[in-house]
């Protein structure tokens, strides 16, 4: 938590407020700006709007001046929990550094004024950098032809499915099953049903990873093809991927790899090797720019030659003269899945970002993304085990006996960590797992910091035990304590009401 500066110290726990808001620094006539001719501007608006779309009253805004309006606005914004300021080990979000450079690329003036109208021959720097992020996506996932268009891994999820479908319907072949391990992204069942699919789970038991003889079991005329993530979401790489992979092309059904986690393989294997027929890749998570956040995302799609002609169009292509066209003429693909060619800031990011790290570097980062979630699971082993006896890539899944031994529950050591200035990890995901604490710390924290939440966590596995009403009470360095959650879902306040304030 950044520190804000106040005159007085914190005498109150949890949910006090100790700064003034705004409104309650509100004077009757007070003003910012004064704008030339306030009362005459209201009324030209009112008339432009149309009164009938205008609300009868003011509606209570607070009355401030300008420094007490921008004072309010930073003081919210540093309440915030950001992965620029703190630990943020959201396991399966990759939240690793953003380095600023790439966002000072994506704001170069001929990429972020680049009108998504402009055509083709003024634009080429920008075709040209999405032609080649595209080569380099394939050349990672060893795979033929890649899509940037997706807009989030959800979407490149759908994607891939409706080409996977194209494809059986082009061969004459009705298939409406889609098999999907219990241990998967909450994501993929949602984009089965949306692709028109109905979902067959596969039971991973306690082992954290497939079964080829499992998924043969499964496999019938019916199935379009088995959606899996490697590694998956215990941090687990599926040791029989390949052997699954030639039993689904045996039974003429696909092999969906769910490449959010690629993180764990840059440099090291290939999608493309383990047999994969599509993959979808979350730009937004692997390469720099931190998962969530509210910002936009780039989840492409990444295929082999026989899917290719089902790409969304337009395709970026390059003419004989080395120059780049938009090529829309493409009879079997799917179409268009947004508007223009996906969410260009984030190529611009994600192709800095790699250039900045070269081939040896992504590999780097990978092997030491892989060792940094090893060294928080040996660590925090004896008070936290693994979930699964199976080596751990990006991310690992501890799981705990606290809730047994005391009733203190996963949600309580997440609020608690906050009290250290950490951002809690991904918790009660995967399904599979009791109570899971999902860790993913990513290579750029050092081991210092990993030290540091290591610690955190063995003090508060000792405070459940030897006085578990802290642990229970956490959050109690905030400015706000325990927000009901259930309450917050049930019964949302969607619409600002000064009445409330
Ligand atoms: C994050 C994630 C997704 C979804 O990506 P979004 O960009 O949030 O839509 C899908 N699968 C896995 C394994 C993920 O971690």
């Amino acid at each position: 938590m950044a520190a804000v500066e106040k005159c007085e110290p914190r005498t109150e726990s949890s949910g006090s407020r100790t700064e003034p808001l705004i409104f309650e620094e509100s004077v009757p006539g007070r003003r910012g700006v004064d704008v030339a001719g306030g009362a005459q501007s209201i009324a030209r608006a009112r008339d432009l709007i149309g009164s009938e779309l205008c609300r009868a009253d003011l509606p209570g805004f607070p009355e401030v001046s300008e420094p007490q309006a921008l004072r309010h606005f930073l003081r919210l914004s540093q309440l915030n929990f950001g992965q620029a300021l703190q630990f943020y080990p959201l396991g399966s979000c990759t939240m690793k550094y953003n380095p600023v450079l790439n966002d000072e690329m994506a704001a170069l003036p001929g990429f972020a004024n680049l009108h998504p109208f402009t055509p083709p021959d003024l634009a080429q720097g920008a075709l040209a950098l999405i032609a080649r992020l595209e080569a380099i996506l394939a050349e990672l996932t060893g795979m033929d032809a890649v899509s940037l268009h997706p807009a989030a891994g959800a979407q490149g999820e759908l994607t891939g499915l409706l080409m996977i479908r194209a494809w059986h319907d082009r061969q004459g072949r009705r298939r409406h099953k889609v098999i999907i391990p219990d241990t998967a992204h909450g994501t993929n069942p949602a984009s089965c049903t949306l692709a028109g699919f109905s979902v067959v789970v596969a039971h991973s038991e306690r082992r954290g990873y497939l079964k080829e003889a499992d998924v043969r079991r499964l496999l019938n005329d019916d199935v379009a093809a088995l959606m899996v993530t490697n590694p998956n979401t215990e941090g687990i790489f599926e040791p029989e991927i390949s052997a699954i992979a030639a039993a689904l092309h045996q039974c003429g059904a696909q092999l969906y790899l769910d490449g959010a986690n690629l993180n764990a393989l840059l440099g090291v294997a290939k999608p493309g090797d383990m047999g994969a027929d599509v993959v979808q890749l979350n730009l937004h998570k692997t390469f720099s720019t931190p998962h969530g956040g509210g910002g936009p995302g780039a989840g492409p799609v990444a295929v082999r030659n026989h899917l290719a002609p089902f790409l969304p169009v337009p395709r970026v292509v390059q003419r004989a003269d080395g120059s780049f066209e938009l090529d829309h003429n493409r009879p079997d693909s799917i179409g268009r899945l947004r508007s223009f060619h996906g969410n260009f800031g984030m190529m611009v990011r994600a192709y800095a970002y790699m250039l900045a790290m070269g081939g040896d570097g992504l590999a780097l980062a990978s092997r030491v993304a892989i060792l940094n979630a090893n060294y928080v699971r040996r660590r925090l082993a004896n008070r936290f085990p693994n979930a699964s006896a199976e080596p751990t890539l990006h991310e690992c899944v501890l799981t705990h006996d606290l809730e047994k031994r005391t009733g203190i529950s996963t949600i309580d050591i997440a609020k608690r960590l906050l009290d250290f200035g950490i951002h809690p990890p991904t918790i009660y995901f995967p399904l599979t797992v009791p109570g899971a604490l999902m860790i993913e710390p990513t290579e750029t924290e050092d081991r210092a910091t990993l030290d540091r939440f290591v610690s955190a966590m063995e003090q508060i596995y000792d405070e459940a035990l030897s006085a578990p009403e802290i642990v229970k009470g956490a959050p109690h360095t905030l400015a706000l304590g325990r927000v009901d959650e259930v309450k917050a879902a049930r019964h949302p306040i969607l619409r600002w009401n000064p009445a409330r304030t």
